[in-house]
């Protein structure tokens, strides 16, 4: 298997630290508000990067923060008049909801950064003991020229980083970082400010800069050396390289060996970004399309290193393509229930074959750096044949292979190729009235809970002033 690595700018042969185990870690999302679409182009990317690993018979150990502390979610605490835990348990609970709804398998560890300060402490005062990182005034500076490779990932040179901090002494004025030894330290730990949470430690009563986190819970969870880190491309410098060079400091070993990155999802060809404005939350997507189109969009849209543009047009695109692969299997289930009984004809058995030759093409895209637009060609391709060569004529067995191997390799997407069954219009007005009730009896968990189930099942529900509406996505 072949995956890209960052750090070498070359595709390597994977091979991992440990015979048929990968541990992975995922740089996650800080939670001050609902996620948008670019945010979730990581997390379907590498969803289906684990899944894959997952068919192959690795037993994956994939671990993905949550930033839970942060100067926007403080920000947004201040502005709402509210605890940040409860602005950063509320945003957890709905990124945890978009996961689920984008078929986003749960992490085998979903560390937050809150709860994980003491192994930050422990690592900051190891870079300070080993001479990389010092302290000024209650806050702690990572000695950036220290680590000799520094640069390594994002390949930059050490000293054109430093002419690049043009107006150098009026930028570290302004973020009062002044007291720097060298304008490419970067903190690792920083007093509080009135109003602000904060955790004792041995320089000051204060809280952990970002980078940190990730060192420290990828080490607790994964060890000291990991087979792949991976995260969105603006996250490599220098997010990353501050991981790197924090974590082989500290630890004097390799902290990963294959980096991955995925491009940016683009509107108009400009990144979505929340600082731009130019976004759409995963949610308002998922009322105007089922949740598994948007998914299905990110994996044929482009190769996951590409960029990818969001648009009407392409989504309209990727629903129809969805629709063909699952509506080839519900001819497959639907033959399948008048179908012979009987072992499989030579005819049938050539036309498993040429399926079988696609699932080796499908493994091969795959294997080629997770080439998922390839992969679902080849699904594409099984469609076609199933199409035009099975029908109730056929051998349940053939059938029942047929629809297995399209089945699984969707599994491998994340895409559910069955469709789920619909439901009744009986059944939506039941669950409607559980929520009315639920609503009644001050349950808005519960309420929240039956809209959403609807809302994966692609039923939409508006609140009137008349009542309750809903209608099919
Ligand atoms: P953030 O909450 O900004 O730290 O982002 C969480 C994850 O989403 C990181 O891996 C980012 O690199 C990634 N990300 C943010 N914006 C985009 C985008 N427009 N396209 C792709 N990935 C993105
Ligand atoms: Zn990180």
């Amino acid at each position: 298997m072949k995956v890209y690595n960052t750090l070498t700018r070359t595709k390597e042969e994977f091979v991992p630290i440990e015979q048929g185990k990968v541990s992975m870690y995922v740089c996650g999302p800080t939670v001050y508000n609902y996620i948008h679409i670019g945010n979730a182009r990581p997390m379907i990317v590498f969803d289906t990067v684990r899944r894959y690993f997952e068919y192959k018979g690795y037993d994956v150990n994939y671990v993905s923060n949550f930033t839970d502390v942060d100067d926007k979610i403080i920000k947004k605490a201040i502005e709402e008049g509210v605890d940040s835990t409860e602005i950063s348990e509320r945003y957890i609970a709905a990124v945890k909801e978009d996961m689920k709804n984008l078929n986003v398998k749960e992490a085998t560890t979903h560390p937050k950064a809150t709860e994980e300060i003491d192994g930050m402490i422990e690592m900051i005062q190891t870079l300070i003991d080993k001479g990389y990182a010092y302290e000024k005034n209650g806050t702690v500076y990572y000695r950036t020229r220290a680590f000799k490779d520094y640069g390594k990932l994002s390949k930059k040179n050490i000293d054109e980083l430093e002419a690049g901090h043009r107006d150098e002494a009026h930028q570290l004025k302004v973020s009062g970082e002044d007291e720097k030894e060298d304008s490419l330290d970067f903190v690792l730990w920083k007093p509080k400010k009135d109003g602000e949470p904060f955790w004792e430690s041995p320089w000051s009563d204060g809280r952990p800069g970002w980078h940190i986190e990730c060192s420290v819970m990828s080490k607790k969870y994964l060890g000291a050396s990991i087979d792949i880190h991976a995260g969105g491309e603006d996250l490599i410098f220098p997010h990353h390289e501050n991981e790197i060079a924090q974590s082989e400091a500290c630890n004097g070993v390799e902290f990963a060996k294959y980096w991955l990155h995925n491009g940016f999802l683009n509107i108009d060809n400009k990144k979505m970004s929340k600082s731009e404005g130019n976004f759409f939350t995963v949610r308002e997507i998922g009322e105007k399309y089922p949740y598994e189109v948007l998914r299905f969009f990110m994996l044929s849209g482009a190769h996951y290193r590409m960029p990818l543009n969001f648009s009407r047009d392409l989504m309209e695109s990727a629903k129809a393509g969805l629709e063909r692969i699952q509506t080839a299997v519900s001819a497959l289930s639907y033959a399948l229930e008048n179908a012979k009984d009987g072992d499989i004809t030579a005819d049938e058995a050539s036309i498993i074959d040429e399926l079988k030759e696609l699932t080796n093409k499908f493994e091969a895209s795959m294997e080629d750096d997770f080439n998922t637009a390839d992969a679902v060609s080849a699904v594409f391709e099984m469609v076609k044949i199933t199409n035009s060569k099975l029908s109730s004529d056929n051998t349940k067995k053939a059938l029942e292979e047929a629809k297995r191997i399209i089945v699984t390799l969707c599994d491998v997407l994340g895409i559910q190729a069955e469709k789920a069954e619909e439901l009744l219009d009986a059944d939506i007005e039941a669950l409607i009235e559980e929520r009315q009730q639920a609503r009644k009896d001050r349950n808005f968990a519960r309420a929240d809970e039956i809209r959403d189930e609807l809302l994966g099942k692609g039923i939409v529900l508006e609140d009137t002033r008349e009542g309750v509406r809903w209608k099919r996505a």
